[in-house]
């Protein structure tokens, strides 16, 4: 008979116990395959339990792969492949992932890598301009709390379900309304809403790139658009970033050459460089797709902060023949980790962005699409927006005003936009290597987005992407201090 010990009055269950040492005496070989275990009844005698208790113990061992043979008939031990233990897993793995994953995914995997703003050089109390995700400070945690309670309670589980695929019909609604602010005619239908708008970004690629086909997106651009591009085959194009936007010459000679899946742009606060195109500049770059009939990307990220004079409206807002894609996103503005975004669209490209995501995940989160809308129907949303206006007017004026003090104009240059997060700066008179000089920033104690990681080829001057979204205007100053002084060392003056 087997020879098990059993702690009658422990905080573990009989029928636990007793898996748990024959699981130990089948480990250790002293219950060899094959043999066959005592009968339920049998056992159950000779430890003093209820027989259930070992027909329990029996179960769960079949379950675990122990034994075979239900209980009832004879159990004998079966020959299974060993646990893997907890913790690190096997030293030599058998698959190389570096070598197993598509071309794509190594490269998105090296880009991922190389993404460290700060390198190895920074210190201890950097100020971080890297970040463009907005002041934590800011996110109105409380009362989007009491806007989740008050729709569970209202619509319970029918939240907790998988949500309608192009998302929750009030908050098409009303972003199909809120979009009229910004001059865009669009219908609840037109609207799908993604998780972030790199969700939509993601969808857009898989749609609408193929391998061999280019894609045009600006030079700089949106870091995390080059890997995605790469991740889909698609050919990426660069057209230069003048003063005033996408150079529409080179546009124009691309576009009658080459086959291309969409045109990427950010009209308003561009990323990296803050530059906001003119309505004239709008106006001739629909035209030019118009002409050629390729759809137009416009990532509209921070269309809700414009808080000086006055920024043109999107280019979505003259698309009289369905050929913008419109990306929105609460992220810059409400709580990026909401993951809520949407695409404003022509219905026939809504329709495909449906069919993807159904095999991509499935559906939304219902739950946060409510949540919001009644955030939004509150009145609550506009109350932060205007907050955030007069939070970000200031320290958008703060680091300009702390630039011209502390920057040398002859040896830089650097963007004033109409607002957003972001300001772009060229160094006029540094030879130093790249690396050299990011290092040195981070050295001063400055954390900036080094230019490389928006250009597909490396820029021919030291630039780079400062954001005010996570620092605030006592840090502001301290950073431009600090920034002042290491481009004047770097730039030998
Ligand atoms: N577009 C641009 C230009 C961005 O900068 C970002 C985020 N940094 C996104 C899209 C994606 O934002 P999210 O997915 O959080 O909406």
């Amino acid at each position: 008979m087997l020879l098990l010990t059993l702690t009658r009055h422990g905080p573990t269950p009989l029928h636990q116990q007793i898996t748990d040492q024959i699981r130990g005496l089948i480990d250790r070989g002293s219950l060899p395959i094959g043999s066959a275990l005592p009968p339920t009844r049998k056992l159950a005698e000779h430890l003093g339990v209820n027989r259930t208790t070992i027909y329990r113990a029996y179960e769960e061992l079949w379950s675990l792969g122990y034994v075979e043979g239900r209980p009832g008939s004879y159990s004998r031990v079966r020959g299974r492949a060993p646990m893997a233990p907890p913790g690190a897993p096997a030293s030599a793995g058998l698959i190389s992932w570096d070598s197993r994953v598509s071309p794509g995914s190594a490269d998105a995997h090296r880009t991922y890598l190389g993404f460290s703003p700060e390198g190895n050089h920074s210190t201890p109390d950097a100020v971080d301009f890297s970040r463009l995700d907005m002041d934590q400070r800011f996110i109105p945690a409380e009362s989007f709390r009491r806007c989740t309670n008050t729709v569970l309670r209202r619509e319970g589980a029918n939240l907790l379900c998988y949500g309608p695929r192009a998302g929750y019909w009030p908050l098409r609604e009303y972003l199909a309304r809120r979009m009229q602010i910004h001059g865009i005619q669009v219908s609840p239908d037109e609207i799908f809403i993604s998780n972030g708008s790199q969700h939509g970004l993601d969808l857009l690629v898989r749609i609408l790139a193929t391998p061999g086909r280019g894609v045009v997106v600006e030079a700089p651009t949106y870091a995390m658009m080059i890997p995605l591009l790469r991740l889909h085959g698609a050919e990426i194009i660069p057209i230069s970033m003048n003063s005033d936007g996408m150079d529409l010459e080179q546009l124009e000679r691309t576009l009658a050459r080459r086959d291309v899946g969409f045109v990427y742009t950010m009209p308003n606060f561009q990323n990296p460089t803050g530059v906001s195109t003119t309505q004239d500049h709008r106006e001739r770059l629909l035209a030019l797709c118009e002409h050629h009939r390729v759809p137009v990307v416009e990532d509209g990220f921070e269309e809700e902060m414009k808080y000086f004079g006055k920024v043109s409206l999107p280019i979505k807002s003259m698309d009289t023949r369905g050929v913008v894609i419109y990306l929105g996103t609460f992220s810059k503005i409400l709580m990026p980790g909401l993951r809520i975004g949407w695409v404003a669209a022509d219905r026939g490209c809504i329709e495909h962005l449906v069919a993807v995501r159904r095999f991509a995940d499935l559906s939304p989160t219902a739950l946060l699409h409510a949540a919001l809308t009644e955030f939004c129907q509150r009145g609550l949303y506009d109350l932060h927006v205007r907050r955030l206006h007069r939070m970000y007017r200031k320290r958008m004026r703060v680091t300009l005003q702390a630039m011209r003090e502390h920057v040398p104009p002859d040896l830089a240059t650097w963007s004033e936009p109409g607002g957003g997060y972001l300001i772009w700066v060229e160094l006029t008179r540094c030879a130093r290597f790249p690396e050299e000089v990011y290092a040195h920033i981070a050295q001063s104690g400055v954390i900036v987005s080094p230019g490389p990681y928006y250009f597909i080829e490396p820029p021919t001057r030291p630039c780079f992407r400062l954001s005010i979204a996570a620092v605030d205007e006592r840090r502001i100053e301290e950073g431009m201090r600090r920034l002042g002084r290491a481009i004047r060392d770097i730039s030998g003056s």
